[in-house]
């Protein structure tokens, strides 16, 4: 027998259709590219939404019709999501970060008939577009006054494209699983893949990002997304922040502490997203100027591990708890949170730091299995590594236009393979280990390099730390340390290896330390192990 309930759509206009009738003079703040600070509210962004959605199809974007953004975190790129998505076209976020040809590659790949983009990337958009032969238009978001002289073809600017539309317009109802929005990830080799999200996951998404285990954003928010719009989708934040009401902090070009934690303060905001670098540049800002983050109740980190000296930092000095989060872009991204169960609450702080510092207990809907090498699951004992395996609805199903991806992505039941190594302990608490292709192979054992780079970061002298396994004739790899150190400050090689000892087995204390002025990051902000590699490919460990 069939319920009798209503089986209404799924469907991304709906949240911005609550959020403007409902918080209608909740505001929605901007560092605009151009420089000042713009503010305006729910009830604007839907108003111009609809001026663009209007504008959309007058300028031939129909259903499932591709739309490219190279855009910051603004309140344009904002209703930028509403009004292509909210008409059934896709939108495609396209990560500046990435190198011109996965650029060129992902444009044609989806056919992108527009463009929109910040002043920032004209000079970018200038170099692709002989390269993107569907573009019809690129459009410009900003005002007539900043509109840049530029070569781009066909070019348009966004606020006259606006001015000349009604903000009349009816939301279209369609299939819940028509596609909504589109992001590529970059491998390391191959070409990137994209995820094709819909407007049913991205609901669901949302909805499992308000909830109180996972971002628990609410009404009483105010949410700074600093992770951009160019990167899954800003964690969901766009939606997630609509959907509960919640004021949105949305910082543009300028990602340093300083200009972070000045937003933080003068804006009262609550709950920050990001990843660990752009915390680790607000909290030495604040260790610079002396200077508390009063408003700040949570942060959550993601995209790379966060070490426990930032966790501790956070707690002990600011009042703020400091969560991990772990997702991919095929996840939309969020898979779990690192929030404390009841029984913690009796635990010592440091006991209770420790807990924040693994990945996290699953978000209920993402199912996880652990595949351990000998293709049996793992159980969950908090030892037994294995790739870790999801399946939920809002993770994808394959990747799209790309059958050979696709296949290699899924196992036997359909489930994603992460490529991550994990452990899962008895409490549910998901460990990253390592990503299959960076842990260390030592003698028949694994070092994770993860572990290492916690370690060594809660030194004081240190300001980041990357760990690869460089080739050994004895042990077949063996890990090398490589430092950044903190200005001002002399760590020795001996003096982090001494101070690893009573952290990490003997076995797995690295076998050299390198100073270096930089270590590489990649598009979405992480450290680019694929290039230090090659840095130090020629490289001989002393041991060897
Ligand atoms: P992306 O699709 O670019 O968001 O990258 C997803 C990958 O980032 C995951 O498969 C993990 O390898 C890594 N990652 C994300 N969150 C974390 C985390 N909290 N700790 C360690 N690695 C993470």
């Amino acid at each position: 027998m069939r319920g009798l309930m209503m089986d209404r759509p799924l469907l991304i206009s709906s949240l911005i259709q609550y959020a403007a009738e409902y918080h209608g003079d909740t505001e929605i703040v901007t560092r605009t590219v151009e420089g000042p600070i713009h503010r305006y509210t729910y009830a604007d962004a839907h108003a111009r939404a609809k001026r663009l959605a209007n504008a959309l199809v007058r300028l031939g974007i129909g259903m499932s019709d591709r739309v490219a953004t190279i855009g910051w975190n603004t309140y344009r790129h904002f209703e930028l999501y509403y009004g292509i998505s909210g008409i059934g076209a896709v939108m495609h976020t396209l990560n500046p970060r990435l190198f011109p040809d996965q650029l060129r590659y992902m444009v044609n790949h989806a056919e992108d008939k527009l463009v929109f983009l910040d002043l920032t990337f004209v000079p970018l958009a200038e170099k692709m577009a002989p390269l993107w032969p569907t573009v019809k238009h690129y459009i410009v978001l900003t005002d007539r006054a900043h509109m840049p002289p530029t070569a781009l073809p066909n070019v348009l600017c966004y606020e006259e494209l606006l001015a000349a539309e009604e903000a009349a317009f009816a939301w279209p109802l369609f299939d819940e699983n028509t596609a909504s929005s589109l992001c590529y990830t970059s491998g390391t080799t191959g070409n990137p893949k994209g995820s094709m999200y819909t407007h049913r996951s991205t609901v669901l998404h949302s909805m499992a990002a308000c909830t109180a285990n996972a971002i628990g954003l609410s009404v009483e928010d105010c949410v700074l997304p600093i992770v951009p719009m160019f990167h899954v989708n800003a964690w969901g934040t766009p939606y997630s922040a609509a959907f509960a009401g919640a004021k949105q902090v949305l910082p543009g070009t300028k990602l340093d502490g300083a200009s972070i934690c000045e937003l933080i303060e003068n804006e009262g905001v609550t709950i920050g997203l990001g990843v660990p670098t752009v915390w680790l540049g607000c909290l030495q800002y604040l260790e610079q100027t002396g200077k508390k983050l009063d408003t700040m109740k949570r942060v959550l980190s993601g995209g790379s591990a966060v070490p426990i000296s930032m966790i501790k930092a956070f707690a002990e000095k600011h009042g703020v708890e400091f969560l991990q989060g772990w997702g991919m872009t095929e996840m939309s991204p969020l898979g779990t949170v690192s929030r404390l169960k009841h029984k913690h609450r009796l635990l010592d702080k440091d006991s209770q730091h420790a807990v924040r510092a693994r990945q996290g207990i699953p978000i209920c809907l993402v199912d996880c299995k652990v595949v351990s090498f000998d293709g049996k699951i793992a159980p969950h004992d908090g030892e037994t590594r294995g790739e870790l395996h999801v399946r939920g609805p809002w993770i994808v199903a394959g990747y799209y236009k790309d059958e050979p991806a696709t296949k290699a992505a899924l196992d036997s039941e359909g489930w994603f393979k992460t490529g991550d190594v994990v452990v899962i302990d008895p409490e549910g608490y998901v460990q990253i280990v390592d990503r299959s292709k960076d842990v260390i192979k030592s003698g028949g054992e694994w070092i994770s390099s993860i572990d290492v780079e916690n370690a060594v970061m809660a030194h004081p002298d240190v300001a980041e730390a990357a760990v690869i396994g460089l080739p050994h004739p004895k042990w077949d790899e063996r890990p090398l340390l490589i430092v950044v150190k903190k200005p001002g400050r002399e760590p020795q090689g001996s003096e982090l290896l001494d101070f690893l000892s009573n952290k990490l087995a003997k076995w797995q204390l690295p076998d050299e330390v390198v100073f270096v002025a930089e270590i590489p990051h990649g598009g979405t902000g992480k450290i680019l192990k694929t290039r230090l590699r090659e840095m130090f490919r020629e490289h001989r460990l002393p041991t060897a």
